[in-house]
């Protein structure tokens, strides 16, 4: 598999623009406005390349004291756990899960898929977020922001404190990005792409 050479010392720039070339170069445009990335982050895994976006954001939450990291089932754990490694701080993901809190011992909500379109209930152990927890969220993409309001309801639930939002692939052209960011939460993106149209990708700079 084909790394990217990083630039060092552009800080600010690099973790976004080594994104944005790499979804340039292998990202596949299909039907649904869906960017498919399969060969670098959702299937293959180019953990290089997770690093630098681990890094960027650590220097984009510097001073954050963010406490934990919590990501959706199941595209979104390898970023987190690779942006965790920078952070010093447990990875939490929320998990999708047919059995109601009867017990009373999970946070639950419910998140429709972009990408099937299916409603699911994702929980979150009561052991792991508490009041005190500051938390900053980490996902592959953001489309319509379902994903991160469904993390966003847990955090609250806890009692903990959001930080923001880390994204690797913002669709800004879909209405999460603008909805998270009029709710006063701070989304970091570190590529945003503006069209997916006829084979070209467009980003925001
Ligand atoms: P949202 O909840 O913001 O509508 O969509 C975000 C979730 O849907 C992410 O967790 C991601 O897995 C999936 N998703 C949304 N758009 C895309 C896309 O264009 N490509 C891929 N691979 N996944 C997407």
């Amino acid at each position: 598999m084909e790394l990217l050479k990083f630039e060092k010392g552009r800080k600010g720039v690099v973790g976004m623009k080594l994104l944005e070339e790499r979804i340039r170069r292998d990202g596949i445009i299909e039907a649904g406005e869906v960017l498919k990335v399969d060969s670098f982050l959702n299937h293959q895994m180019d953990v290089q390349l997770y690093r630098e976006m681990g890094r960027e954001w650590r220097r984009l939450f510097d001073g954050a004291e963010i406490t934990k990291i919590l990501t959706i089932e199941a595209s979104g754990i390898g970023i987190a756990c690779v942006a965790a490694l920078e952070f010093g701080v447990p990875v939490i993901f929320a998990k999708k899960s047919k059995t109601k809190n009867i017990a009373g011992e999970v946070y639950s909500t419910t998140v429709t898929s972009f990408t099937h379109g299916n409603v699911s209930t994702v929980i979150v152990s009561k052991k792991f977020l508490h009041p005190g927890d500051r938390v900053l969220l980490i996902d592959d993409f953001l489309a319509n922001g379902a994903a991160m309001l469904g993390l966003i309801d847990i955090v609250r639930q806890s009692g903990a404190e959001l930080v923001g939002c880390g994204i690797a692939i913002e669709k800004a052209f879909q209405p999460g990005g603008a909805r998270l960011r009029e709710m006063g939460i701070r989304v970091e993106s570190l590529a945003r792409v503006s069209k997916l149209e006829d084979g070209l990708i467009e980003f925001i700079d």
